[in-house]
């Protein structure tokens, strides 16, 4: 049995569970063996050491000590009376306190010995401490819970820590002895790895901190490759299917890029030249397009749908936001003028002109289609669809990847995202994917200046804002919340959309935000694209790839609590033209010193790399790359910043693979029955 198994079993078999705890746990999201055992300590209290009150006292942390009751008092607190217990260490007494838990004194009983978990203070003139934990002292006996290191789960109130412990550690008790190693024996001896049930065995009850270490290392490690392994078979698989899809010209493709109102970038004329291969080749191409935002991705994008239209076959881009659907359709048929049909659809196109655009689908009347996740509906199909483009990757899931490339047979296949992730670790995620990363900004391009705003200098940056837009240029106000939040100390959208309204005027401000219907946001939006509004305050719905290149400002109230991949992101979508851009970070005066680490980051570089790197350092990478969403298994002990960790499990997935592409030999059984059986379905097999 490999662990992978236990995701099947279910907590029904667990017969020391009361009722209670199986309530608790299934609220958790914890409803299988699988899950217990993963759930891993968030942190490990050291109580190895025996240590006293006083060392307690100096270093103000919780120590462990060996105490003695001396006496037992009372205080009086709201009109009760709560046990108040003296202790002594070797070297001085000190106070228990035990609010609420008048049963204390019979548990704690006068000239016993006890083990005793506590941090102290120094309060009303004596030493004393309100959380503790104690166990009876025994000669000849090791405690349970002293004299080690405690695991510490994040658990609800109503589960008290002892019985998580003791939950899992039943758990593994009686799971682990079952459980095989999916890694093969090699490669663990190669690295000196601890085995599976020692690793599990040790991140939850430690033995002591290197045994930890080894075991969060091991398991790094087999969450790395699992990845690697799930990614490279992908790679092969899909390198093995030969597509039908026949380009004879790409020539025409080309003489639309030389009628652009501007010329292309080195960077954007060398990924266009990849793709242009990648078409041409007999397999399907899979790329992902790396790009800082206002790279110009969108026009390599066009670029291969023009390709695929121009040789009378169909192509699809999706995007995540009906805005943006709907800008990037207005510059591509802008483009294409009348020479070639395209259409958008989004889920507010009207059901006539819905219905008239997927019959034209189907009957390849029409060539090229702009939309959000309304082209997932199942009664959108295509005649012919050659070409898929994600914009914005990591807003899809896999299922909805999955779901528009089997629309088409094997189509070529463009993903874009504008979080420029370092080599190392794209290689780790996406390794099924050829990479082309557009580096260079067009040349045009002066790099934003960001500036940190607080309160005494609010109103000299809103003279500025005023001077620009005198000057013709527009502003994007950005706020975090469309409700009043009495939490965030924050007013709501709509009135800070007519604060800046009035403090604007006689400009116009238009608002925008997530809730407000369709109709009402494109309109909102065309009036600021179309310059009869100045200034355009908004919720975060402009993160994503909004282009307006006379917007030269960008104010972003509460910037801290963004976080910085967010707000250079937001940042970019000043700037764009051939105007310089400022970007404004508004905090209030005292914010936490990693909000202002932030803004400082974002103050110093215009690099989204940089400041990628310095979002995986202080978030770490899950949520910005969408691992979840990914349909590889999730990272819980990985560090994906750490590059020479990853490159070595890539280096050992890949030789694996060359050596045992079919993953057939017996010491490979463990991949195939603990690793690749429990991937999503259609994973290995689909585009
Ligand atoms: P992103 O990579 O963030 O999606 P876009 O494709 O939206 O960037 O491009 C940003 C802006 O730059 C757009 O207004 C686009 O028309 C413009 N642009 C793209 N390529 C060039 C270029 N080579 N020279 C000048 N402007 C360009
Ligand atoms: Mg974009």
């Amino acid at each position: 049995m490999y662990l992978g198994d236990l995701r099947f079993v279910s907590m029904e078999h667990l017969s020391f569970l009361t009722t209670r705890q199986k309530k608790i746990l299934e609220k958790m999201g914890l409803t299988s063996i699988y899950e217990i055992l993963t759930y891993f300590p968030f942190r490990y209290e050291d109580r190895m050491q025996i240590s006293s009150i006083e060392t307690s006292l100096i270093s103000q942390k919780p120590v462990t000590t060996l105490v003695q009751v001396v006496a037992h008092e009372s205080i009086f607190f709201q009109n009760r009376r709560h046990p108040k217990i003296i202790v002594q260490d070797d070297k001085m007494r000190a106070s228990l306190l035990g609010f609420h838990r008048p049963y204390l004194t019979k548990h704690l009983r006068i000239g016993e010995k006890y083990w005793l978990y506590a941090q102290f203070v120094m309060k009303y003139n004596e030493i004393q401490t309100s959380t503790f934990e104690f166990e009876p002292y025994q000669q000849g006996v090791s405690p349970k819970s002293f004299g080690k290191i405690i695991p510490v789960y994040r658990l609800p109130s109503e589960l008290h820590l002892k019985e998580f412990q003791s939950i899992v550690q039943k758990c593994l008790d009686h799971y682990l002895p079952q459980i095989e190693d999916e890694i093969p024996l090699y490669a663990i001896t190669g690295h000196k790895l601890l085995s599976k049930r020692e690793a599990y065995q040790e991140v939850h009850f430690p033995t002591d901190f290197s045994l930890l270490r080894k075991a969060r290392l091991r398991i790094a490690y087999e969450e790395i490759f699992a990845i690697q392994i799930a990614v490279q078979l992908r790679r092969r698989a899909l390198a093995s299917y030969t597509k039908h899809t026949r380009y004879s010209d790409t020539h025409t493709a080309w003489s639309f890029m030389e009628h652009l109102p501007f010329s292309l970038t080195t960077d954007q004329k060398k990924v266009m030249g990849e793709i242009e291969q990648d078409l041409l080749s007999s397999q399907p191409m899979h790329r992902l397009l790396q790009g800082d935002v206002g790279s110009g991705k969108t026009v390599v994008a066009f670029f291969a749908m023009l390709v695929a239209a121009t040789n009378h076959h169909q192509a699809a881009l999706l995007v995540p936001t009906e805005s943006l659907a709907s800008q990037h359709y207005h510059t591509l048929a802008a483009i294409v003028q009348d020479k070639i049909s395209v259409a958008l659809l989004t889920s507010s196109t009207p059901a006539k002109e819905r219905k008239e655009i997927v019959e034209r689908l189907q009957t390849n009347a029409l060539s090229l289609i702009v939309g959000t996740h309304s082209l997932l509906q199942p009664d959108v199909r295509f005649a012919d669809l050659a070409l898929v483009v994600y914009d914005e990757q990591h807003k899809f899931g896999v299922e909805q990847r999955l779901a528009l490339s089997k629309k088409g047979n094997h189509p070529d296949l463009l993903v874009m995202t504008a979080t420029p992730i370092p080599r190392t670790l794209s290689l780790t995620l996406y390794g099924d994917l050829d990479i082309s990363i557009l580096r260079e900004k067009p040349k045009n391009r002066l790099p934003t200046k960001t500036y940190w705003i607080r309160a005494k200098e609010y109103s000299k940056m809103l003279d500025f804002v005023r001077k620009e837009i005198e000057k013709g240029r527009q502003a994007f106000f950005v706020y975090p919340v469309i409700e009043a939040s009495e939490k965030l100390e924050l007013k709501s959208l709509e009135h800070y959309h007519q604060q800046i309204q009035h403090k604007l005027a006689p400009y116009e401000v238009v608002w925008l935000h997530g809730r407000m219907s369709p109709e009402e946001k494109t309109l909102a939006l065309e009036r600021f694209r179309s310059h009869q509004a100045h200034v355009l305050v908004s919720t975060l719905v402009i993160e994503v790839g909004i282009d307006v290149p006379n917007a030269s400002v960008m104010v972003i109230e509460a910037a801290d609590r963004f976080g910085l991949s967010q707000l250079h992101q937001l940042r970019g979508r000043v700037g764009r033209g051939e105007y310089q851009g400022y970007c404004f970070l508004v905090t209030e005066d005292d914010i936490s010193e990693e909000g202002a680490e932030r803004m400082n980051i974002l103050c110093q570089t215009d690099d989204g790399f940089a400041i990628a790197e310095a979002d995986f350092k202080q978030r770490g990478p899950g949520d910005i790359l969408g691992v979840r969403q990914s349909g590889l298994p999730e990272l819980k002990v990985a560090d994906l910043c750490d590059h020479r960790f990853l490159a070595m499990c890539m280096e050992d997935t890949r030789r694996i693979i060359a050596y045992d592409p079919h993953l057939a030999l017996p010491k490979h059984q463990g991949i195939v029955e603990g690793i690749l059986k429990f991937l999503p379905m259609d994973y290995l097999s689909s585009g």
